[in-house]
């Protein structure tokens, strides 16, 4: 066993064919520790939603591995990557993706229900405290705020307990002020939770949130900082939107 959460070996997506190929991914290698918070930045098309999908085992790769907590997941069925996703791992969105009609404890314990399991009242409403929202438990999408509907959404990527929690561009439908909570959830979610964070964004001062940031460009890594500011993140994006085609 590896110390890491997901490992994705010289992993291409490739879509369409013969004249209208396109390489999303294109042999990438990266590693995530168990417990660490990546951020994943890069133009738009670079590819990062496609890593994100691939790795959460949302999409399948056309070359490479993807190995989710010493799962090879290649060689699951799509019954296998079913149950990977339900189970082991979690994905918010930019879009909360709520159904409107469910009240805030049943979102979250959709996930349960979907799996054939009955949702324990007592952990649905813990997981609600633990994003803040223990007082709405009742309330429906439309009678939320976008920050309190990003964090039953995160409630819900929760509920299953999941080794690992993608973000696509979590924060970016969020002003500052509420970006700044639900990524601070995120990052105690790393530190006292041991859990894997890897979230897209396009904001360096929540990238600087992050333990890493992965740079992409055209669909392979083109580089990566460790602790940095939200001003070198944002220098190293400049430079890399300023790279010729
Ligand atoms: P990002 O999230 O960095 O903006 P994406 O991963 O969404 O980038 O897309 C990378 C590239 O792959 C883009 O050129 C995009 O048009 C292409 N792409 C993504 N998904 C599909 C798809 N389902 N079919 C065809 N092309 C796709
Ligand atoms: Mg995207």
């Amino acid at each position: 066993m590896t110390d890491y959460a997901i490992q994705l070996r010289a992993v291409s997506r490739v879509f369409g064919a013969h004249g209208a190929r396109v390489t999303a991914l294109d042999r990438v290698s990266l590693g995530f520790r168990r417990g660490t918070f990546t951020a994943v930045m890069g133009p738009s098309g670079s590819g990062k939603s496609t890593l994100l999908q691939c790795a959460a085992g949302l999409d399948r790769p056309t070359a490479g591995s993807v190995t989710v907590g010493g799962t090879e997941l290649t060689g699951l069925s799509e019954r296998g990557l079913t149950l990977l996703r339900r189970e082991r791992v979690g994905f918010v969105f930019q879009s909360f993706n709520l159904l409107p009609s469910l009240t805030a404890e049943q979102n979250v314990a959709l996930p349960l229900r979907l799996a054939g399991r009955r949702p324990p009242k007592d952990g649905v409403r813990e997981v609600l405290r633990q994003v803040g929202l223990g007082d709405r438990a009742a309330h429906r999408p439309a009678e939320l705020s976008g920050g309190q509907q990003q964090r039953v959404a995160l409630a819900r990527a929760l509920i299953t307990r999941p080794e690992v929690l993608f973000g696509d561009e979590p924060t970016g439908a969020l002003d500052s002020r509420t970006g700044h909570e639900v990524l601070s959830l995120l990052r105690a979610m790393a530190d006292t939770e041991g859990r894997t964070i890897v979230m897209v964004t396009h904001d360096p001062v929540a990238a600087a949130r992050a333990d890493r940031v992965v740079f992409l460009v055209d669909g392979r890594v083109s580089g990566e900082l460790a602790g940095a500011t939200a001003a070198g993140i944002a220098t190293r994006l400049t430079e890399l939107e300023a790279v010729p085609c």
